[in-house]
Order: C-alpha cells, then structure tokens, then sequence
C-alpha cells in the first residue's frame, strides 16, 4: 500500500490549554485529514446541562437529569466559510458560548460522570471508524482510540498556559482575569486527572511534548515528522 494510502489515527492527549486543539487543528490540515475537538462536545453537554438547571450552586451536577438528558443532546461540527470548525449542539453554533469560563468551570464535573463519558467515547469513536483522524482531549490515547497509531501527550506549565488561554479569550472580545483563568486550569487539571472514569493519564506509547518554548512553526514541523515517521513503518 502507497504510504499516502495510510490512514491512521492520531490522538493528542494533555492538561488543559496546553495548546493540543492548535496542534491538532493544523496537522489535520496539512495532512488533509479529519479533526476532532472532544473538549468541545464535553462542553457541549455541559452548556445543555446549565441551560436546563442541572448544574447548581458550587458546581454541583445532578447526575440522574443529566444521564436522562443525553439521548436529548446532538453535538455535531460544521465547517464555517473561513475554513474553522465551530461546534453545532442541537443544530445551534455554539463555538462562542462553550469557551466562555462559565462553562470551563463546570465542564470538569460533568465531564466526570460516567454515562456522559461512555456516551461520547462511543460517538468519538464512531467518528474514526474509518481513520484518517486528529482527535485531541485527555482520554484519547488511553480509551478511545488505545491502539491509535501516533500518541501525543503535550503539556507546559500552568503559568504558560493560562496566558495563552487569556489571550486567546481576550482576541476574541472576552474579558477575563489571569488569575481567574490560572484558577479554572489548575482545578480543572486536578479534577480531570482525579477522576475515577477514564482520568486524564498519559498513554504509555505517548510521544512527549512540551511546547512552552516552541514557535507554531516549529511545533508544526515535530508533528509533521512525527506523522512522516508513523506512516512509512
Ligand atoms: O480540551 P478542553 O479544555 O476544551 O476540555 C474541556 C474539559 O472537557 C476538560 O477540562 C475535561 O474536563 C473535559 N474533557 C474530558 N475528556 C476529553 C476532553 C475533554 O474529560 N477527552
């Protein structure tokens, strides 16, 4: 089979604003294959959750209405004219609302109880039945996808994160305190890494990355041969 023929999946795993969708969105287009943001559907359920009251005081969720909810909740992606992919719940964009750190702070409880998991391991899965994929989250490589063929797990410190998640809000017309920010990736790391369903852990056969002192360029370059390398073996 000619390389280019080899589809393969590629999971990037890591802590939270560790820059993975960045990475995972530009290799999908350079190799011309699917990208999947699995952060973006937890989101997802968690803006349906807080919309219809499941989500109370102290981030408390109530489980039952949620588990009950799921066969209600449609989270698909639609690729916008400027070439980016916004996230559709129910049919309606919600790429805006489910980055917004209302939702980043109650996305971890939600994200940890088990039937929301199994519900969208078992969407992302059916999303790479065919390979040819980029998917980035916390349980890619260990549950989803554990015999993907590229595993990367990419992290930096809180501090470098949290910036750049302020800038990035901030270049979107968002208004945000570092420290607020710094707050929400430290507990969220905490909670996603504590969690008793599918934790956030790196998969054994993961190819490290910390990308703290990398440009976009050189960033695209590592993955770039770490693809070139997976499919000529
Ligand atoms: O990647 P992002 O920061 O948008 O993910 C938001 C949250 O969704 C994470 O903090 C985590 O709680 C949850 N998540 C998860 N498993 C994934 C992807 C995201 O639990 N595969």
């Amino acid at each position: 089979m000619d390389t280019n023929d080899k589809k393969i999946i590629i999971a990037i795993d890591g802590y939270s604003s560790s820059g993975k969708s960045t990475m995972a969105k530009s290799l999908a287009k350079a190799i011309g294959y699917k990208y999947v943001d699995t952060g973006a559907m937890y989101r997802a359920v968690t803006l349906y959750a807080m919309r219809h009251g499941m989500i109370g005081a102290n981030h408390t969720v109530n489980i039952p209405a949620i588990e009950e909810a799921l066969h209600k909740i449609d989270i698909t992606f639609t690729l916008m004219p400027d070439g980016t992919q916004h996230t559709l719940l129910n049919g309606e964009d919600v790429e805006n609302l489910i980055r917004q750190l209302d939702v980043s702070e109650n996305v971890s409880p939600v994200s940890a109880i088990p039937a929301v998991r199994q519900n969208l391991v078992r969407k992302q899965q059916d999303f790479g039945k065919e390979r040819g994929i980029v998917m980035d989250g916390r349980d890619i490589g260990t549950t989803v996808f554990p015999d993907a063929e590229l595993k990367i797990f990419v992290n930096a410190p809180a501090a470098t994160r949290a910036m750049r998640r302020v800038k990035e809000l901030q270049e979107k017309g968002v208004p945000v305190s570092y420290d607020k920010v710094l707050a929400n990736v430290v507990s969220r790391d905490r909670q996603d890494e504590t969690r008793a369903e599918s934790p956030l852990r790196r998969a054994e056969d993961a190819v490290d990355l910390d990308n703290s002192n990398l440009t976009l360029k050189e960033q695209d370059a590592i993955l770039i041969k770490l693809y070139n390398d997976r499919i000529s073996c």
